[in-house]
């Protein structure tokens, strides 16, 4: 285990069956509407990649950059839209693939946008969800883990652009963004 990480709250191969069960609940719900993935930057790339080849049927794959926390570990409640689509989404079934939903307010308004350009369809899917910490009631339609209030960091999720290629969800030693001693 990595030294600034306090626990594993979810395991590799946990992990792995996990995304096998969302692509396999995921291939029965969209078979024959040929979904546009739309991956939230940087944190939800590995949960895609795996995802995506848990998939047995048609889809397409676009990627959206947010930026919601700039480094902290609090939300600051403001999202900028980094890198938007390339591909229109009209008439489109959208599949936004997350990595974690917290207050919810990045799902929000991204789901927002996102509407305004006239999708057939729009849900969630997110790996992690911290429903405990939701100040906007957002619907998000498959989750892998619900997860309690620690920061979590693996599986492409960041602290500073650090730890994204763990390959487990573990707690973030408080030090690390606390700066303590030990
Ligand atoms: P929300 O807008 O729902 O409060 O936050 C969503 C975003 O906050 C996620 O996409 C993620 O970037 C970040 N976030 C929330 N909780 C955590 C956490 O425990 N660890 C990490 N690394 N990022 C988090």
């Amino acid at each position: 285990m990595h030294e600034d990480i306090e626990k594993i709250l979810v395991s590799q191969e946990e992990i792995k069956k996990r995304v096998k069960e969302l692509g396999e609940e995921i291939s029965r719900d969209y078979k024959d509407k040929f979904p546009l993935f739309v991956c939230i930057l940087r944190g939800a790339f590995v949960f895609l990649a795996d995802l995506v080849r848990e998939v047995h049927v048609p889809i397409s794959v676009d990627f959206m950059a947010i930026s919601s926390y700039g480094g902290k570990t609090e939300s600051s409640g403001q999202v900028k839209i980094l890198k938007d689509l390339d591909t229109p989404i009209e008439d489109r079934h959208v599949l936004i693939v997350e990595d974690i939903v917290d207050t919810g307010l990045t799902m929000d308004a991204v789901t927002r946008l996102l509407k305004t350009r006239k999708p057939k369809s729009i849900k969630i899917c997110t790996l992690l969800d911290k429903v405990d910490r939701r100040i906007i009631n957002i619907k998000v339609d498959y989750y892998g883990f619900r997860i309690p209030n620690s920061f979590v960091v693996g599986y492409g999720l960041d602290y500073e652009e650090k730890y994204r290629n763990l390959p487990y969800i573990g707690i973030l030693k408080e030090k690390v963004y606390k700066g303590g001693s030990n």
